[in-house]
């Protein structure tokens, strides 16, 4: 992927080229949409004028600019420059996930870990039923990523931390980036609602207890705070706006975070928002070259009330049973509350 520079018009475009292909425009920092009437030609409008763009000559270095059909410019591009492989510490942070990647063995260890941390922390039947809750919200995201045609490779449990979706392979659209977030608190949304309809029909206070515990476990995920799924839901429209407003918005996510952790006593939350700020770092950082597609405006509406949608279901589920006798299950509406 290269990019070019331009300026049409006393403005600034922005070229994003693979091979001899154009994936996207910038105009002013925002991708504008653009028509591909034949091969290595892109058409868009400005003030009234077609322009268009000929990337057959890209191989020697040329790039044609046509203003209403007509051949005004040959652009020379300048040699490209390759992008080079982060250095330092957040290469080593890179480094250290990718080696975590690879080895596949941990994965059933995890899981074992898991269980006995959760039973030793709590019950065994709290464990087994936090671990159901955790590998159906981890499967949403798998199943998006496969929907994408992206490779995976399974599902992590950390324990006392949670569980993990690993994929293969980069996404190529923010868009990519909202449905596979979301769909992790989708499918535990489907746990929540069972539970409650278990709950009724068996009357075991156990179905009841998963209820409550899946929509607390996933409106947790959906706080709009990066690492978790809602901070990437939140990164993906706010970056898809303009860099800058992007990154006000996920260091807001940042500071509050630190409220929630510090109202809450929540240390885990804290070691989160490190890794989330690292991810600011990076996405900052690769602004300019950012080969994610953004999202239209249409896109960022309809991703919003998406993910309002699933929170007003898990939301929905925990009022349920705010009111409930046994104090288990209106403790989390308790603690939302004070
Ligand atoms: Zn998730």
């Amino acid at each position: 992927m290269i990019q070019i520079q331009l300026t049409l018009a006393e403005q600034a475009f922005r070229l994003m080229l693979a091979e001899q292909k154009i994936v996207q425009i910038f105009q002013s920092d925002q991708a504008i949409s653009f028509d591909n009437p034949r091969t290595h030609y892109v058409e868009f409008e400005l003030e009234g004028n077609r322009v268009g763009i000929d990337t057959s000559e890209v191989h020697e270095q040329m790039l044609l600019l046509y203003i209403n059909d007509h051949l005004v410019q040959k652009l020379a591009i300048p040699e490209v420059q390759k992008a080079k492989p982060k250095q330092g510490l957040l290469g080593l942070f890179a480094l250290g996930f990718k080696v975590f990647k690879s080895a596949k063995v941990v994965k059933a260890a995890l899981a074992g870990a898991s269980v006995a941390g959760y039973a030793w922390l709590f019950t065994f039947e709290f464990a087994l039923m936090l671990i159901a809750c955790l590998v159906i919200h981890e499967y949403g995201h798998v199943r998006a990523m496969k929907y994408f045609g992206i490779k995976t490779k399974g599902i992590y449990l950390i324990p006392f931390v949670g569980g993990l979706a690993v994929s293969d392979e980069k996404i190529t659209t923010r868009w990519q980036d909202v449905v596979i977030s979301l769909m992790g608190p989708a499918f535990g949304l489907i746990t929540s609602v069972l539970g409650v309809v278990l709950y009724y029909a068996t009357e075991m206070e156990i179905f009841a207890g998963v209820a409550v515990l899946s929509a607390l476990l996933n409106l947790f995920n959906l706080l709009p705070i990066l690492p978790l799924d809602g901070g990437h839901v939140l990164k993906s429209i706010s970056f898809s706006m303009r860099s800058w407003v992007g990154l006000s918005i996920c260091i807001l996510g940042v500071l509050f975070g630190l409220w929630i952790s510090y109202t809450f006593g929540l240390m885990l939350l804290v070691f989160f928002l490190f890794i989330g700020a690292l991810e600011i770092v990076f996405e900052w950082r690769g602004r300019h070259f950012s080969h994610l597609v953004p999202l239209d405006k249409y896109g960022q509406g309809f991703s919003a009330v998406m993910y309002a949608l699933v929170v007003a279901g898990h939301v929905a589920v925990m009022m349920h049973f705010a009111d409930s006798e046994n104090p288990i299950l209106s403790l989390p509406m308790k603690i939302l509350s004070s």
